[in-house]
C-alpha cells in the first residue's frame, strides 16, 4: 500500500518582500500626453512645472482699507487725504506723500506706498473733505502680498511624477496653463472569474439558482483602478474554462498594460488561471503571509513579436474583502510606480484598540475597524474575507504583525481607507 505523504507546504511569503517584488517588475511608462488642466485631477504629472511668471504678479493689498507710506504715519489720529482709489484688476498711480489711497483686496499696491491700513483703523473726516483719520500706526509691509510670494519666477511649482490633486490643479492655472503634460494612463483589462457569479440586474435576487452570488468585486475595482488614473476595459465574467479564459488573456495582452483579474487564483482544479496564463507567458502563484489576501498571482502575458515588453499579469483572490485588501497594498503601488508616481509610505497612526484580539493569527492580519468618539478603535465582529460589510463598516485597517494578540488599550497601527485610497 502506498502512502500518500501530504504535499509539502510552500513557506509563505512575506507581503513586503511581494511589493518589492512586484515593483521590481515594473518599468515606469514612457508615453505621455497633454490635457486640459480640468481634466488631470489624480493624473500624473511628466514633467515639472516651472513658472514663467511670479505669483502674485506685483504686491498687492490683502485688506479693503488705504494704502499708505508707513512713515506719514507716526501716530494714532493722523489726518490723510484720499489721492485715489484703487480696485483689484485696476492700475495704481504713484502715491503722492502725505497722502493715502482707498485700496481693495487684490488690488495693486501704488508705488510708494509700503503698508495697508484695514478700514475698521480708519474712520471718514466727513463734510467735503476726502480724507481719513488713520487710527492706528501701521508696521512696513503690515497687509501686503508681496510680488512672488506664492510662486518665484523660474521654481518647479509641482515636480515630475507628483499626482495632481484640485489644489495642484488650481497652482498649475494660477501660472496660466490650460493643459498640463501627464504620464498616459495605464490600459488595464479587468476581468472576474467563477461560473457562481452573476451580474446584477441580470437575474432578480428571488430567481438566484443555488450557489449563484452576485458579481461584488467588479463594483469595486473597475473604480479603484480608474481612482488612480488607469484607462480600464472591462471584460466581464470569464466562465471557468481552459479555453474561455485562454481566449481572454489573449486578445487582452495586445492591447494592455496590465490584465487584473480576480478569483481563480486558488489551487482548486476549477482555478483556471494559472495554466492559461503559464501557457502564453508566466506566472509565480504566491502565498503571501497576510489576513486576508493569502492567494496572489503575478505572471505576465506575452504579445506580438514587435511589443518591446510583455503585457503584466495579475490574479487576485475572490473572497472580496482579500480583493479589496490586496489591491489596495499591492496594486495600488504598482499602478502608482508605472506611471512614475513616488510610492508613499504606508504612514500607520498609533490608536488604542477598544477591542480584544484573542487569537493572534500565524499571518500578518488587516483587521477592518472603525474610530470612535473616544479616539479608540472597534472591530467589526466578522473579519471573514467574504464578509465585504467588514470593509464598508469600517474606515481604515489595523496593521496586526503576525502572532500579535491585541488587548484592550493597547496601542496599535491604523492605517484609514482615505489614506490607502487616495
Ligand atoms: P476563488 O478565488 O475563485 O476560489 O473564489 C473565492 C471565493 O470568492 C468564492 O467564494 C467565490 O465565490 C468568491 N468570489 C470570487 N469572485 C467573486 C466576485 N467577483 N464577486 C464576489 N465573490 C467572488
Ligand atoms: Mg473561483
Amino acid at each position: 500500500m502506498t502512502v500518500h505523504k501530504p504535499a509539502a507546504r510552500s513557506p509563505l511569503m512575506s507581503l513586503d518582500d511581494a511589493l518589492a517584488s512586484l515593483l521590481g517588475r515594473v518599468v515606469p511608462l514612457s508615453a505621455t500626453e497633454s490635457v486640459a488642466t480640468f481634466d488631470a485631477d489624480r493624473r500624473v504629472l511628466a514633467q515639472d512645472l516651472v513658472s514663467a511668471l511670479q505669483v502674485p504678479p506685483n504686491d498687492n493689498s490683502s485688506m479693503d482699507g488705504y494704502a499708505v507710506r508707513s512713515a506719514d504715519v507716526t501716530a494714532p489720529g493722523v489726518v490723510l487725504s484720499v489721492s485715489q482709489r484703487i480696485a483689484a484688476g485696476h492700475a495704481a498711480e504713484p502715491l503722492r506723500p502725505g497722502t493715502c489711497a482707498r485700496i481693495f483686496t487684490g488690488a495693486p499696491m501704488p508705488e510708494g506706498a509700503d503698508a495697508v491700513v484695514m478700514q475698521e483703523d480708519t474712520q471718514d473726516v466727513g463734510g467735503n473733505i476726502h480724507g481719513v483719520h488713520i487710527h492706528a500706526v501701521p508696521k512696513p509691509g503690515q497687509w501686503v502680498r508681496r510680488a512672488g510670494e506664492d510662486v518665484a519666477r523660474g521654481a518647479v511649482v509641482l515636480p515630475r511624477g507628483e499626482r495632481l490633486s484640485p489644489a495642484g490643479l488650481g497652482l498649475a492655472a494660477s501660472l496660466g496653463l490650460a493643459h498640463v503634460p501627464v504620464v498616459a494612463r495605464p490600459r488595464v483589462a479587468l476581468f472576474s472569474t467563477g461560473d457562481e457569479l452573476v451580474m446584477p440586474g441580470e437575474v432578480p435576487p428571488q430567481d438566484m439558482k443555488p450557489g449563484a452570488i452576485y458579481n461584488s468585486n467588479r463594483f469595486f475595482l473597475r473604480p479603484l483602478l480608474q481612482r488612480l488614473g488607469c484607462d480600464v476595459s472591462d471584460l466581464g465574467i470569464v466562465p471557468d474554462r481552459r479555453e474561455a479564459t485562454l481566449a481572454a488573456l489573449k486578445t487582452a495582452a495586445d492591447h494592455h498594460d496590465l490584465i487584473l483579474t480576480s478569483g481563480g487564483v486558488s489551487v482548486g482544479e476549477e482555478d483556471h488561471i494559472k495554466p492559461a496564463v503559464q501557457q502564453l507567458g508566466s506566472l509565480d502563484l504566491w502565498q503571501i503571509g497576510m489576513k486576508p489576501g493569502k492567494p496572489f498571482a503575478y505572471g505576465s502575458v506575452h504579445r506580438g513579436a514587435s511589443a518591446a515588453q510583455p503585457c503584466h499579469f495579475i490574479g487576485l483572490p475572490g473572497n472580496p474583502v482579500s480583493s479589496f485588501v490586496t489591491f489596495v497594498l499591492l496594486v495600488r503601488p504598482f499602478l502608482l510606480k508605472l506611471q512614475g508616481a513616488p510610492i508613499p509610505r504606508l504612514q500607520p497612526v498609533m490608536l488604542p484598540a477598544h477591542f480584544t484580539l484573542a487569537r493572534a493569527d500565524k499571518r500578518r492580519e488587516f483587521l477592518r475597524v472603525r474610530r470612535n468618539a473616544e479616539g479608540g478603535l472597534d472591530l467589526f465582529p466578522n473579519q471573514s474575507s467574504g464578509v465585504l460589510t467588514s470593509a464598508v463598516w469600517g474606515d481604515g485597517l489595523v496593521d496586526n504583525p503576525a502572532g500579535a494578540s491585541i488587548a484592550h488599550g493597547d496601542s496599535v497601527p491604523y492605517l484609514s481607507f482615505a489614506e490607502l485610497l487616495a
